[in-house]
């Protein structure tokens, strides 16, 4: 497999693909050192993890070059991606005993007793995308070895070396043999671990795989976790604070490059203030630093890959051709590399690939709306149900918008900040079960139901014989 920069388009490195068997003997390990591993306390593991985080600090700026160089994140933002992970981190150290302690559970009885244990679940193949080739792992993998399990984990084949660094330092923290491996590969490699003999699938990625995932994981009936894709609608009503929500639009779809799962990817803005929002925004776009990732000072780096790249540049034909306009951008850089320029897109129609499909990339499109219900009607006509970000200083607009949405996660002149207590996740089409917060970690357990009776004449009246 050949990992390229997108930057200068040169293979950096070729590896060899994982096969469907090497996939098997790594489950079979991984199925051996769970006996050990879940019966560790957790103490001892927590101890492994923060050396971890450790060696992660330490080696923050070469980890953020890598990142950089494999996948074209700007370094600045690579930087603060390791600086996030290293407070999730934090948050699972603290959290997890928590999460899985014992909880006592109220029937009603003096004799009888009643709790729940959240137990490990086994091994959890684990398989992200390439868009936040750190933070997106560790979220799963923290608090997956945490909980007591012991991980398989495929990471992107576009983000392959920042998937085999985090498993270097896990062992250099000292985990165990085989309580994690990676395995490398594309499609193929991912379809074995989800038929392998696996507990669990926790997947990231887009809605299309996820929904073969699912389907694969089914045939077994493995537990899965599926975190997939999104169209978030950014609302902006007439007494938003135009500034703060300009510059919240331009960050919420211009960050990465605009290849994140919450991006402001369609962006929704009241009629009255449609013109004045459209001009500030596009002379802040305007101005973004377009260039190479590694410059501190660069902001819009380029796309991941080719093929991402292409599906770009069809998505903003399509809406040209069905009577869009460009204000800014709408082409490819002449330059090497995967570069597109930010672009920020009008007079959208919702028969636009732009408006019902995902877009990766660094392109806006600004849509205008008379009222709130329209808004809604707008901003839930799409197959997926992520995040939404919402502008108003109305409390009572606010709360009739948040109830109205369809998604998992909805933030209130804020945009997409994952708190860590906050459960993270979509409906529809973007995936189903969390990530972060006491459920996310729980999503690695099996809630196992003890009841125990303490009655030495028990004898339940529906027992044989009536
Ligand atoms: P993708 O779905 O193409 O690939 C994701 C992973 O699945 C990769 O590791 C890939 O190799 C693997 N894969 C591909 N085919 C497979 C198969 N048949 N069986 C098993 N595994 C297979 O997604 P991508 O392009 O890497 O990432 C972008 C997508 O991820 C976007 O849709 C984005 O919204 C989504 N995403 C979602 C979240 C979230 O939290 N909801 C976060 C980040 C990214």
């Amino acid at each position: 497999m050949k990992i390229i920069n997108p930057t200068t388009e040169e293979v950096i490195k070729e590896l060899a693909i994982s096969t469907p068997s090497d996939v098997k003997k790594a489950v079979d390990k991984a199925k051996e050192s769970f006996e050990s591993w879940s019966k560790l306390d957790i103490s001892k593991r927590i101890e492994i993890i923060k050396k971890f985080q450790a060696l992660l600090k330490k080696n923050k700026k070469d980890f953020a070059k890598l990142i950089s160089t494999e996948m074209g994140k700007c370094v600045i933002e690579a930087e603060g991606e390791i600086d996030a992970t290293l407070g999730d981190i934090d948050y699972f150290i603290s959290e997890t005993p928590k999460a899985i302690k014992d909880e006592d559970l109220d029937i009603g009885l003096d004799k009888v007793s009643a709790k729940i244990s959240y137990e490990p679940i086994g091994v959890i193949g684990m398989i992200t995308p390439w868009n936040f080739p750190l933070d997106t792992p560790i979220w799963k993998i923290v608090p997956g070895l945490l909980t007591g399990n012991t991980i398989i984990f495929k990471p992107s084949e576009l983000s392959t070396l920042s998937g085999i660094r985090i498993g270097e330092l896990l062992e250099e923290a000292g985990l165990p043999k085989n309580v994690f491996n990676v395995i490398i590969g594309e499609a193929k490699t991912g379809k074995a671990l989800v038929e392998s003999e696996v507990n669990m699938i926790s997947f990231t990625g887009s809605s299309e795989v996820g929904k073969k995932v699912l389907s694969g994981s089914g045939q077994s009936l493995k537990k899965t976790v599926m975190e997939l894709g999104g169209s978030d609608p950014f609302i902006v009503f007439k007494d938003a604070i135009i500034e703060q929500s300009v510059n919240a639009a331009l960050f919420g779809r211009f960050l990465n490059c605009g290849q994140v799962c919450t991006a402001a990817k369609r962006i929704f803005v009241q009629k009255e203030i449609f013109d004045e929002f459209v001009s500030t925004f596009v002379d802040k776009v305007k101005k973004l630093r377009v260039g190479d990732p590694l410059d501190s000072n660069t902001e819009i780096g380029p796309i991941v890959s080719k093929e991402q790249l292409v599906n770009l540049e069809k998505q903003v034909k399509d809406a040209i051709n069905k009577g869009a306009k460009s204000l800014c951008g709408g082409k490819r850089l002449s330059r090497k590399g995967y570069f597109y320029e930010p672009t920020v897109l009008v007079n959208i129609k919702e028969n636009m690939t732009v408006f019902r499909e995902e877009v990766f990339g660094p392109v806006a499109s600004l849509i205008p709306f008379d009222s709130i219900e329209e808004a809604i009607k707008l901003a839930n006509d799409t197959k997926y149900g992520l995040g939404a970000s919402v502008w108003s200083q109305d409390e009572k607009v606010l709360d009739k918008v948040a109830k109205s949405i369809q998604s998992g996660m909805v933030w209130l002149n804020d945009f997409g900040t994952p708190y860590q207590q906050c459960p993270q996740g979509g409906i529809k089409e973007s995936g189903l079960g969390r990530e972060l917060s006491t459920y996310g970690i729980r999503e690695f357990c099996n809630m196992k139901t003890v009841v125990k009776s303490r009655d030495k004449t028990i004898k339940q009246p529906w027992w044989f014989p009536y």
